[in-house]
């Protein structure tokens, strides 16, 4: 905000070099496109460019590098520390590169880097295929990919990086590239999970699994008081589940839905969000331990496609509410961690916010731990304490009840941080403790190799210290 406006000679040149639209302040498009999931963000660039091709990248790319503008890289916008959109500088808006192009012979997706979750998994299940991603269909591909993604079918698949076959790149050169195993393979490692710190990806290509199309999954519902208890024993059923089973428990209050009784309507609940995603004729067997747990106040677990289990929670996380994270992973939910998590839970001060955890372990757990900057993969559960709100004069009591939340989950963790949910302001330490110190150093040279001037900053940054 304090550099000068760029000068009309200046856009026209950029224009010239674009086939995609440019946004400025005032214009159409230019607050729909600044407009993040994060209600908390409100940052103004000076420029937005909205790509419709690679070459666009290129030029948007080049562009900042001469007219000395921060670069933010958006995707599908999801990320809560906002990164996506910067005050002044320019604003490279992928959103509208969203194509998925299924080869269901080579059984390979190549993905654009605007695509959300819900294109993907809509484009693979068309033929009976998958590659596993977040649980909510509205996130972005990119972002998450770059940040390592999990969600319901990791344990049988691995994290999304484990799926990625390939990236195409536009490097702080402007240069375009193409990293895998066999091509700029340092360079391949450190984007299964190092984030957008080192050029911005235009292309990605997944392997893909057979998944037959319908799964057997839902919510099973428990009272709040039950919660201890019932997390216990769901801790207990994880650790001897097969690969096909997943979990998600989720603190929260009951949103107003039909399918939970109406005198818990508001009031604090645990969620048990669960799926068995294999072979239809052992999946009932295979939840029945779930389902067992407890004395539900719901259970509407029932054969319903995967395509719509992944969108069954979008409501409950949709953009425009103010967001603040924190979180934690987590070796076991037991003793006094599920103690502490259920006393937090009632301190809750927002109704929209949440504490979910998801059951991690299986296939994630099976490669090797120098295999992609992701470190935490013997990790049981990971923890995210969500604050969610709407009003601005609730921040500082909705921030400080997840910090709060956090600081007393501390002692159980076994440390480190998931890098795509750590919000804006948790500074580099925090990054450091989302790779540790030796897949920080590796990462560091990479970053030294690909973006000495760290040109791609805005991100959960790997500083390029000499
Ligand atoms: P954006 O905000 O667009 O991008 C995030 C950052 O990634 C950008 O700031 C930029 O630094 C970088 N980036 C994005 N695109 C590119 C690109 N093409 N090239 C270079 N850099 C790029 N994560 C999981 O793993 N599993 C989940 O189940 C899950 N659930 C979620 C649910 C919700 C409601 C939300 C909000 C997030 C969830 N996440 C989950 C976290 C999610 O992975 C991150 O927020 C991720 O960053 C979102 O990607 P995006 O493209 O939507 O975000």
């Amino acid at each position: 905000s304090h550099r000068p406006r760029l000068s009309s000679t200046q856009l026209a040149t950029l224009r010239g070099a674009l086939r995609g639209p440019v946004l400025l302040p005032g214009e159409p498009g230019y607050d729909t496109v600044r407009t993040i999931w994060n209600a908390m963000i409100d940052r103004h660039p000076a420029v937005i460019v909205q790509a419709q091709c690679a070459e666009d990248v290129m030029a948007a790319v080049r562009f900042a590098r001469q007219q000395d503008l921060a670069v933010a890289v958006r995707g599908g916008g999801h990320n809560v520390a906002g990164h996506a959109v910067c005050e002044g500088g320019l604003m490279l808006d992928l959103s509208t590169l969203a194509a998925v192009q299924v080869d269901p012979r080579r059984r390979i997706a190549r993905v654009a880097p605007g695509a959300l979750l819900a294109d993907l998994d809509r484009e693979t299940q068309a033929y009976g295929l998958v590659t596993p991603g977040g649980f909510i269909s509205s996130t972005g591909v990119a972002g998450l990919t770059l940040g390592g993604g999990f969600g319901y079918l990791s344990r049988r698949f691995g994290l999304t990086v484990d799926n990625l076959r390939s990236v195409e790149l536009v490097s702080a050169e402007a240069e375009r590239l193409r990293a895998a195993t066999d091509e700029h393979a340092e360079l391949f490692w450190g984007l299964r999970g190092g984030g957008g710190n080192f050029g911005v990806a235009t292309a990605f290509e997944f392997a893909l699994h057979d998944q037959p199309p319908e799964v057997l999954a839902g919510p099973v519902v428990h009272d709040a008081a039950d919660a201890p208890a019932v997390l216990r024993a769901v801790a207990e059923v994880m650790r001897e589940a097969p690969d096909e089973v997943a979990c998600l428990p989720v603190l929260r209050h009951a949103p107003p839905k039909p399918f939970i009784p109406e005198a818990f309507h508001g009031e604090m609940i645990l969620l048990l969000a669960m799926i068995h995603s294999g072979d239809p004729a052992h999946s009932e067997a295979a939840l029945a331990p779930l389902r067992r747990i407890g004395r539900p106040i719901a259970d509407v677990v029932a054969r319903r496609p995967y395509v719509d289990f992944q969108s069954m929670f979008d409501a409950t996380a949709n953009a425009g509410a103010r967001n603040y994270w924190k979180g934690h992973y987590l070796d076991q939910l037991t003793g006094e961690a599920v103690e502490v998590l259920c006393d937090r839970a009632r301190r809750m001060p927002g109704k929209e916010s949440s504490i979910g955890m998801l059951s991690l372990g299986g296939e994630i757990a099976r490669h090797p731990a120098a295999s992609t900057p992701y470190p935490h993969r013997q990790a049981a559960w990971v923890l995210n304490i969500q604050a969610r709100w709407r009003a601005p004069e609730e921040d500082a009591r909705q921030i400080a009840w997840a910090r709060e939340t956090f600081t007393a989950m501390a002692p159980f963790t076994t440390g480190g941080v998931y890098v795509n949910f750590i919000s804006g302001d948790e500074g580099e330490a925090r990054v450091r403790a989302a790779y540790g110190e030796d897949v920080h150093a590796r990462l560091v040279a990479l970053k030294k190799r690909w973006d000495p001037d760290n040109l791609f900053h805005l991100n959960q940054n790997i500083v390029p210290t000499p």
